[in-house]
């Protein structure tokens, strides 16, 4: 039996974020504390973050408690998103020196538990983020296409480098994890987050299994805004191509002011001819703007959630084993 008060065990932290998983939450948890018993000289918290599941997954994590006390429990008061329920999970960690290593990651058993106890061993030969990159993975063509789409457009636009198809599953040493949590922005891209941190950072291949029940916490409406966060939040190459389009329109406008004019000195009884080509050009025009208007914009809502400055979260319950329970920080 492990001694709990040994100071020269290692200690691993896992971030599990939880939306609507009531289904998922036995198995999942069997099946993680099954693969981790692999590595019984680690000592081991599984920190559960309810993201307000509107199912009985918060009676069912209570449970989980009762019977392992390595679990602990936050709650937020409500669904604030997987990105943020990660970083209220990353937090707490951060905040305990005793934690050695975070490993954050589904709890619908589509990252698959063994694959985490691989990841420690990276850890131990000296790599501080272990990201798992999946080979494959059994998502539907519509997310796996909308997503290349999206991993296209973020490598062109971006100023770091974050890898592809590389979800937010991964190992992070507490260095690291103590470094993405003085990143407070709102808009929160947590892959983009740990790219812009450094540190050595290697890739892991997995395999990306279906979940396991329930259905997807991440509709259509939500992968946009994730989407615009890390836009918006690694680049301002949008801008800047605002001022190049401005300045390729106006370029094109000199070339037919001087078609125009030599229209009129070389061909005197010829008209340009006019209506149609105004007419386009004035919706063309009004249309770039508009939609210049709405990059600018977009950015600008960004610079007032961050000056409103508002907690990231809240939490309603902190269940965990002994320690004083810090509140969210700003
Ligand atoms: N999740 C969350 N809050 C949300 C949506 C999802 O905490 O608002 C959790 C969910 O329980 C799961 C993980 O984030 O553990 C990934 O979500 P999901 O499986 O729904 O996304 P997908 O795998 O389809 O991208
Ligand atoms: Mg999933």
């Amino acid at each position: 039996m492990p001694d709990p008060t040994d100071d020269s065990r290692r200690r691993i932290a896992y971030v599990l974020p939880v939306y609507n998983e009531q289904d998922n939450i036995a198995v999942f948890h069997a099946a993680l504390t099954e693969a981790t018993t692999v590595r019984d000289d680690l000592d081991y918290e599984f920190v559960y973050v309810n993201d307000g599941s509107r199912d009985a997954s918060l009676e069912r994590l209570l449970d989980l408690r009762k019977a392992d006390p390595r679990v602990t429990v936050l709650s937020l008061s409500r669904n604030f998103g997987h990105q943020l329920a990660v970083t209220a999970g990353l937090d707490l960690v951060a905040d305990d020196k005793s934690v050695d290593a975070v490993i954050v990651m589904d709890t619908d058993l589509q990252d698959p538990p063994s694959v985490s106890v691989d990841m420690i061993k990276l850890w131990e030969d000296g790599v501080d983020v272990v990201y798992g990159e999946r080979r494959s993975r059994k998502d539907t063509v519509f997310k796996r296409s909308t997503a290349y789409a999206f991993y296209w457009v973020l490598d062109r636009l971006a100023s770091i480098e974050i890898p592809r198809n590389v979800g937010d599953f991964r190992l992070m040493d507490a260095r690291v994890v103590a470094e993405v949590s003085r990143y407070r922005e709102h808009g929160r891209f947590l892959r983009g987050i740990v790219a812009h941190v450094g540190f050595r950072q290697e890739a892991l291949l997995f395999d990306r299994d279906e979940r396991y029940a329930g259905e997807t916490g991440y509709p259509l409406r939500k992968m946009l805004s994730f989407a615009a966060n890390g836009i918006l939040g690694f680049s301002t190459a949008p801008l800047r191509m605002i001022s190049r389009l401005g300045i390729a329109i106006s370029l094109l406008s000199v070339l037919l002011a001087v078609y125009v004019v030599s229209v009129r000195v070389f061909q005197p009884d010829q008209s340009v001819p006019g209506w149609a080509f105004l007419g386009v050009g004035m919706f063309l025009l009004g249309g770039i703007q508009l939609i210049m208007m709405g990059v600018i914009g977009t950015y600008l809502g960004r610079v007032y959630v961050e000056a409103q400055d508002r907690p990231l979260y809240s939490l309603s319950l902190v269940a965990r084993e002994g320690a004083a329970t810090p509140g969210p920080r700003r």
